[in-house]
């Protein structure tokens, strides 16, 4: 039977999210591949990625028009010789320096020409064949990207633990590097809990529940930069519970879904406790999602358990996750989440609300924060937000119709329409 928590053990959505971050702070990820630039995408960078020329490599024209030296257009409108044209891709040099009272047509991405300071935008100014009239005085330095203002040779641009996203691979690709030094993913295993539950291929009798949390867990640890190892359903029944357990304790991180609360066949804690389990909370002030666990097992204990090699970190991280499916999405994206990016190379980051106006009015107890599926709508900046219809924690339908959720602090009951709320995307 499971053990009765220690209410300090009990702790507020914020104390219990510290701590996970403080803990993840000291988690490295497990070794570093090479891949090509697009297998990279969305792969935590392992290397310093440093700008292999300056950027812009020329001063680089911003618009198209004329270069011009700014000091010759004190007097408006100005006529300039025009000595030629500047186009993306030709070399400046095959301009001649430019002299006061003298301007070149040039065009956007294009070098400035040797003398110039400025370019005056083609709209501002009137061409009568060789020379050019200038209706708008300019300032030295307007449009014109000065060489190296953007980075200089040799400047770091990416860290390790960059996530990769489409504006790093621009760099990368800027800098020439077809391949990338990426951290292997983290393997997570994921291990479900309950009499009631059946994989996804038996056809449940009327008193089984098909397992959805192994699977809502994995697309989540995949999002999350993981990988999944989906274990067998474990029974309310120490024996097997164990033996899973101790697989689980194989990978990087075990994820287990039910089985925590505080019913008679809620196991998982005190099987945990059997392998040495240090628990940090055991549950947090939230709803949905109250019972969620967090500890930590000896490496080893479950290798030495079977009698297998021990992983070479100090500690298998863990997460007791709470059954009820709504609650297992959201503990996993409020608790695992850091502990998962951490394994997986990723430089910590902070869990930040949005805010927008809300729709209807939200009755509800004090005591938890909440995290209510919600429904982001509206367009542009007018956006709201609106709980969605939803019947408890089991409600996986109403996920499915919800795309953030409200934060509910835990001393309101009432919100009227039009408060600005803080909403968590998803
Ligand atoms: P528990 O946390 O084990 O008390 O489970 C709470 C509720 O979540 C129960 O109604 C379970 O049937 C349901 N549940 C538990 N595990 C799963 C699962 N893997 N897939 C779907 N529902 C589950
Ligand atoms: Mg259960």
């Amino acid at each position: 039977m499971a053990a009765v928590p220690e209410p300090s053990l009990i702790l507020s959505f914020e104390d219990a999210r510290h701590l996970v971050e403080h803990h993840a702070a000291q988690l490295r990820p497990r070794g570093k591949e090479l891949v090509e630039l697009l297998e990279g995408a969305g792969q935590i960078l392992a290397e310093p990625v440093v700008a292999d020329r300056n950027f812009p490599p020329f001063p680089r024209a911003m618009r198209d028009g004329y270069a011009v030296q700014a000091a010759d257009l004190s007097q408006i409108p100005a006529s300039l010789e025009v000595i030629g044209e500047i186009r993306a891709g030709a070399r400046s040099d095959d301009i001649p320096t430019l002299q006061s009272g003298q301007a070149a047509a040039i065009m956007t991405g294009a070098p400035a020409p040797a003398g110039a300071d400025a370019v005056v935008m083609v709209e501002h100014t009137s061409r009568d064949a060789g020379r050019v009239q200038i209706m708008k005085p300019v300032a030295a330095g307007d449009n014109i990207v000065p060489i190296a203002s953007e980075a200089k040779r040799g400047e770091r641009l990416l860290s390790p633990g960059a996530w990769l996203d489409f504006a790093a691979i621009a760099v990368a690709v800027a800098v020439g590097r077809s391949r990338l030094l990426v951290y292997r993913k983290p393997k997570v295993a994921i291990l479900s809990t309950g009499d009631e539950i059946v994989d996804i291929d038996v056809p449940p009798a009327a008193n089984q529940i098909r397992n959805s949390n192994s699977y809502s867990l994995a697309a989540q640890v995949q999002a999350a930069g993981g990988e999944p190892v989906l274990l067998p359903i474990a029974p309310d029944e120490p024996a097997r519970l164990r033996e899973l357990i101790a697989d689980g304790l194989e990978s990087d991180l075990l994820l287990l879904a039910g089985g925590v609360s505080m019913g008679k066949y809620d196991l998982v804690e005190s099987v945990l406790a059997e392998f040495q389990a240090e628990f940090f909370f055991t549950g947090a002030q939230i709803q949905p999602g109250k019972p969620v666990l967090f500890g930590r097992v000896p490496s080893g204990a479950g290798a030495l358990a079977r009698e297998q090699p021990a992983s070479p970190q100090a500690h298998v991280y863990l997460f007791g996750l709470p059954g009820n499916p709504v609650s297992t999405m959201v503990t996993f994206e409020l608790f695992a989440r850091p502990v998962l990016e951490a394994l997986a190379g990723m430089s910590p980051r902070k869990l930040a609300f949005l805010k927008a106006r809300l729709k209807s009015e939200i009755r509800t107890k004090t005591g938890l924060k909440r995290f209510l599926p919600a429904i982001l709508s509206g367009e542009f900046e007018h956006t709201e937000v609106e709980v969605a219809p939803w019947h408890g924690s089991g409600d996986i339908a109403s996920m499915t119709r919800s795309n953030c959720y409200i934060v509910i602090p835990p001393d309101r009951d009432k919100i009227p329409a039009g408060e600005s709320v803080p909403v968590l995307m998803r």
